[in-house]
């Protein structure tokens, strides 16, 4: 293809391997592994000189584009202002320009809270912090498949045991994992998945919170069917306990709303998201009802870098670029051009998904391997997920010009073929 001008990877990135064995932690993966020397819209340029289709954001972080001219400007701006003090120590704007921001834009009209972060593990822990806190009881439920982060709160959390929790327990306590709903395999309708897993909870009056990814991300892109999220949230609310939308991968357009809850008006008690929150600078938040939220002491909450004046700044450009190019509707225009197509392919468990986070589930493993490889030998960053590792996902940028898409569709259609 014109696009590579050698084998992938390429010399150059093969010699950067070599290094990278003597000095990175072999614990470190990387799906594809050639070196990046710069970006362009749509694009990933290897120090070789090919030109990858970016299909995968860095995991759904760089939607608003990559680099993307308004966040870029706005990082400079403030670099050469301050590059850091720590709000625990001396505040600034741009915090709190943000948090106004979120309350904005979180699923819900109530008076809302936020305490910004670095990484979406840490938006998640800081939820059940606050979820204990507010609530005095101590248990965590989630879902099978679920993924929430590799700190060791969130491994308990999170499902899959190769590669993310292997070898690294004991885990934290209090966590208790229920079914969820996967239409593909369960065939419930969505009101059964939720009597089903709220029917596992044995003790509803010692949980502190239900934490849902309202799209499960790494757990294989499974949309719950429709109802499930409803009826999860009104059990949740009868019983006391708090409803946290992990919106860490699905949030900020990338589902063509700005949180996938919003589909279905569904209204978390707190909301933890990152990823594509700061166009590819870390930040992460806790965004949640006010009394909630405010119910823990003064102190309790914080960190070093949460909410580092260059990554708000970055945020705020991320989010006027969502608005301004109206990454919601290019969101959905990605849904209808490359659904269809996945729709129509042979040998296809299921394509589903909303939005740019789309995927197709294949019958095993070694299928969607050999499938990724194929997208990667011709050029085309392709993602895997699932917890049987069987699905391969799309989340392009939101911002990727039409051509690349259709030329990324046609490379996975082919090798999927
Ligand atoms: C990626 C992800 C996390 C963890 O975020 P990190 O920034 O990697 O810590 C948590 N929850 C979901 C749903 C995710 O996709």
């Amino acid at each position: 293809m014109a696009r590579l001008r050698t084998e992938i990877p390429g010399p150059r990135s093969r010699e950067l391997t070599g290094r990278r064995e003597g000095a990175v932690a072999a614990g470190v993966g990387s799906v594809l592994p050639v070196f990046v020397d710069h970006a362009e819209p749509g694009l990933l340029v290897d120090v070789d000189g090919n030109r990858l289709i970016d299909l995968g954001s860095g995991i759904a972080v760089t939607g608003v584009g990559n680099p993307a001219p308004r966040v870029a400007r706005a990082v400079h701006e403030q670099v050469d202002r301050f590059s850091h003090t720590c709000f625990m120590v001396t505040p600034y704007e741009g915090y709190v320009d943000v948090c106004e921001r979120l309350a904005e834009l979180t699923p819900g009209g109530h008076a809302k809270r936020s305490v910004l972060l670095n990484s979406g593990a840490e938006a998640v822990e800081n939820a059940v912090k606050i979820a204990r806190h507010a609530t005095g009881r101590p248990g965590v439920v989630v879902l099978d498949h679920a993924y929430h982060g590799r700190t060791n709160l969130t491994l308990a959390m999170t499902a899959k045991d190769v590669p993310y929790k292997h070898g690294f327990g004991p885990f934290a306590p209090e966590v208790h994992r229920v079914p969820g709903s996967y239409p593909l395999h369960d065939g419930l309708t969505g009101e059964e998945a939720a009597r089903r897993a709220v029917a596992a909870i044995d003790r509803p009056d010692e949980v502190a919170c239900v934490v849902v990814e309202p799209i499960q991300g790494e757990g294989g892109f499974v949309v719950p069917a429709p109802g499930f999220l409803p009826a999860l949230a009104d059990w949740c609310r009868s019983h006391g306990v708090l409803l946290v939308a992990d919106e860490v991968q699905t949030g900020f357009c990338r589902t063509g709303d700005w949180f996938a809850c919003d589909r279905e008006g569904v209204v978390p008690d707190l909301v933890a998201m990152a990823k594509g929150i700061a166009g590819g600078l870390p930040l992460a938040a806790v965004t949640g009802r006010a009394d909630v939220v405010d119910a823990v002491h003064a102190g309790g909450l914080g960190g070093t870098y949460g909410g580092n004046p260059i990554a708000c700044a970055a945020a705020l450009a991320a989010l006027d670029t969502m608005r301004e190019l109206d990454l919601n509707a290019a969101a959905r225009r990605i849904e209808a051009t490359a659904l269809p197509r996945l729709r129509a392919l042979p040998d296809v468990a299921q394509a589903r998904g909303r939005g740019a986070m789309l995927a197709v589930e294949l019958a095993s493993a070694e299928v969607a391997g050999r499938v990724a490889a194929a997208c990667h030998a011709a050029g085309v960053v392709v993602l895997t997920c699932g917890t049987r590792g069987n699905v391969i996902r799309l989340l392009p940028p939101l911002v990727i010009p039409d051509e690349l898409l259709a030329e990324g569709l046609d490379v996975l259609e082919g090798a999927i073929r």
